[in-house]
């Protein structure tokens, strides 16, 4: 019998960092599945599932999703691609949610990303999102295609 050794990884970083960003350059290159906590919510709040009602309320509020609730959705997504390399990222946030990690899965790396506050700083100031999507925009080097309306 052939085991096929399994590659799971996580990446952290504050907002900023680029983690989405060095994600998308990592998948490309390498078999790995992308799951990002943040993406899975705002699939569910789109479809509007019993979680995606329950996590609109916190996004909307800039809140943590409560651990149990995302720890629930997360662990479940995770099993479902079980046969895959995969690399995780938006979770863990929390302690709780590193241990329940921990438990389930057998991780291989973690990339921590180290960016100055000061360039987080000015990376935050010029981004925008398109709440509906999701999608991250920067004034500087990938503004919208259409103009960012402000009163
Ligand atoms: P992100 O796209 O990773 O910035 O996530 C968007 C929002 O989803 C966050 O501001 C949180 O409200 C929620 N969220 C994503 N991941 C987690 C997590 N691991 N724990 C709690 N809330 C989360």
């Amino acid at each position: 019998m052939v085991t096929r050794m399994l590659f799971r990884a996580v990446i952290m970083g504050p907002p900023g960092s680029g983690k989405g960003t060095v994600s998308d350059r990592i998948v490309k290159n390498f078999a790995l599945k992308h799951l990002s906590s943040g993406d899975l919510l705002r699939t569910n709040v789109q479809n509007k599932t019993e979680i995606g009602v329950v996590a609109k309320s916190y996004i909307d509020q800039g809140q943590l999703v409560p651990d149990d609730v995302i720890t629930r959705l997360v662990l479940q997504e995770l099993h479902k691609i079980n046969e895959t390399n995969w690399l995780l990222d938006g979770f863990p946030r929390t302690v709780p949610q590193a241990v329940a990690l921990d438990k389930a899965f057998h991780i291989n790396s973690v990339i921590d990303l180290n960016v100055p506050f000061q360039t987080i700083k000015d990376r935050l100031t010029a981004r925008w999102i398109h709440p509906a999507s999701g999608r991250v925009y920067n004034t500087e080097f990938n503004p919208p295609k259409v103009p960012v309306m402000t009163d």
